[in-house]
């Protein structure tokens, strides 16, 4: 593999903005999610041919070092051998049954031993069907209507929670975009994250005529990634738990992100939380179309076809992605990995904000295992609206300059960085090389 040289003017992508034109006739924006468009840092987006380990390669010839890895699945790099072997050999017995088979029992059977909360899981297709179908059981199980999210965490595209972040206090849900109704949201709660009055505010102004809580279910990411990483203030999770409890509230991790990330169990197993329901996604399905949602046994058993709670999927538990998420779960079970993660990522994040420092640069790393994001704010970010303060302008800069030397970094302020299994030390010193004469033109 030939490497690029590091300079901006050797990295030229004539045949990504030739790709992007073209996709913009048939495509709408020439993407099919909205991020990928580099809305957020201006500038066409890459169109990557293939991958492999810790780096891209996209259809100019160019090579990345990737700390998008689509979003979160490449947990052990690109292309890894045994995820590959396991789903071709799947494919040779078919792409699809609609039917059961053992795997998918095998595979639920090490999602629960793994999840520390979860007795019972459903397999569906995406994140998005996950946390919608969470919030589904978690209404026919309490029979409530009311939900509560955390402004700026995203849990997918279902109508109900896009709902636009309230500043302050808990507003009542307005639909964040055109095409949701006022009635898709108006049960939809929002509070600012990691605001312990806030979210009492809701739970004492949500009550019925005889005390009890009109509210159905709590949905956070517990490491939220969507506003860019912004971990739990310490006691927070604890008094989401507590909170819940008391309320007959269901507690629901949204850990389509955080889950088999942080932990081998997940965020859960991290900072040794029991939710009574969990989302997976991206990990679960090893780089292939497969989510899931599971928890308690009282709650899960709400669900068709033993309970009333209708939910069903043409192509959930499919054999493909079935045998990549088990494949890549199985080679998570070695802790080791995480230890490695761990480290190499606390090491990268320290020398940047050392770099950062030394530049004169206000920036503020946030980094919660491998996951973690460079933000250009002097204060502590704690929050959306913290968040909302980085200069994105500076981001966009950092970010073109880093992909010029071929780092392929998320593209826009608010999105969390991953590590993978298979970033080199070489890798990392390649980035802080990179980082460090980036920096210096800002
Ligand atoms: C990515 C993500 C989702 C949505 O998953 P999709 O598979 O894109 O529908 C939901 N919740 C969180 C926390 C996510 O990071």
């Amino acid at each position: 593999m030939s490497e690029q040289s590091p300079s901006p003017a050797a990295n030229s992508r004539p045949r990504s903005s030739e790709l992007f034109a073209r996709a913009k006739q048939h495509i709408p924006g020439g993407v099919n999610s909205p991020v990928r468009a580099f809305k957020g840092v201006g500038g066409d987006p890459v169109f990557f041919q293939s991958a492999s380990g810790s780096r891209l390669r996209d259809v100019d010839g160019n090579s990345y070092i990737d700390y998008v890895g689509s979003w979160g699945p490449m947990i052990l790099g690109h292309a890894h051998p045994q995820v590959l072997a396991a789903v071709s050999e799947a494919a040779q017995n078919g792409c699809s049954f609609g039917a059961p088979t053992e795997r998918e029992v095998r595979f639920a059977e090490l999602l629960c031993r793994r999840v520390p909360s979860m007795d019972k899981v459903r397999m569906v297709s995406s994140g998005t069907e996950a946390t919608m179908s969470a919030l589904r059981v978690a209404r026919g199980f309490t029979g409530r209507a009311k939900i509560v999210k955390s402004d700026g965490a995203y849990h997918g595209h279902a109508d109900s929670l896009l709902v636009a972040a309230g500043s302050g206090a808990a507003t009542l849900g307005l639909p964040g975009t055109a095409g949701v109704t006022e009635g898709a949201t108006r049960d939809t709660l929002t509070v600012p994250w990691n605001d312990f009055a806030a979210i009492d505010r809701v739970f004492a102004e949500h009550r019925t005529a005889s005390g009890h809580s009109e509210i159905a279910a709590v949905i956070i990411e517990p490491v939220c990634g969507n506003m860019g990483c912004v971990p739990p203030l310490p006691g927070y999770l604890e008094h989401l738990r507590s909170l819940t409890e008391q309320n007959g509230t269901v507690f629901i991790f949204d850990e389509v992100m955080t889950g088999f990330r942080l932990a081998r169990g997940g965020a859960q197993q991290r900072f040794a939380i029991r939710p009574d329901l969990t989302c997976l996604g991206k990990i679960v399905g090893g780089g292939l179309p497969a989510a899931a949602y599971g928890g308690r046994a009282d709650i899960m058993d709400k669900i068709a076809p033993v309970g009333p709670v209708y939910q069903a999927g043409t192509l959930s538990g499919n054999p493909l992605a079935v045998a990549a998420g088990h494949t890549m779960l199985e080679l998570l079970d070695d802790s080791s990995i995480y230890d490695r993660l761990e480290l190499v990522s606390t090491h990268l994040c320290s020398e940047l904000r050392r770099l950062c420092h030394a530049q004169n640069i206000p920036a503020v790393i946030n980094q919660v295992g491998s996951m973690f994001t460079l933000f250009f704010t002097d204060q502590p970010v704690r929050s959306y609206d913290d968040a909302k303060r980085s200069d994105t302008g500076r981001f966009a800069r950092f970010f073109h300059g880093m992909l010029a030397r071929g780092v392929y970094l998320p593209p826009s302020q608010f999105e969390a960085a991953f590590l993978s299994a298979a970033h080199s030390d070489e890798d990392i010193e390649k980035t802080l090389d990179a980082a460090r004469e980036v920096l210096g033109t800002l």
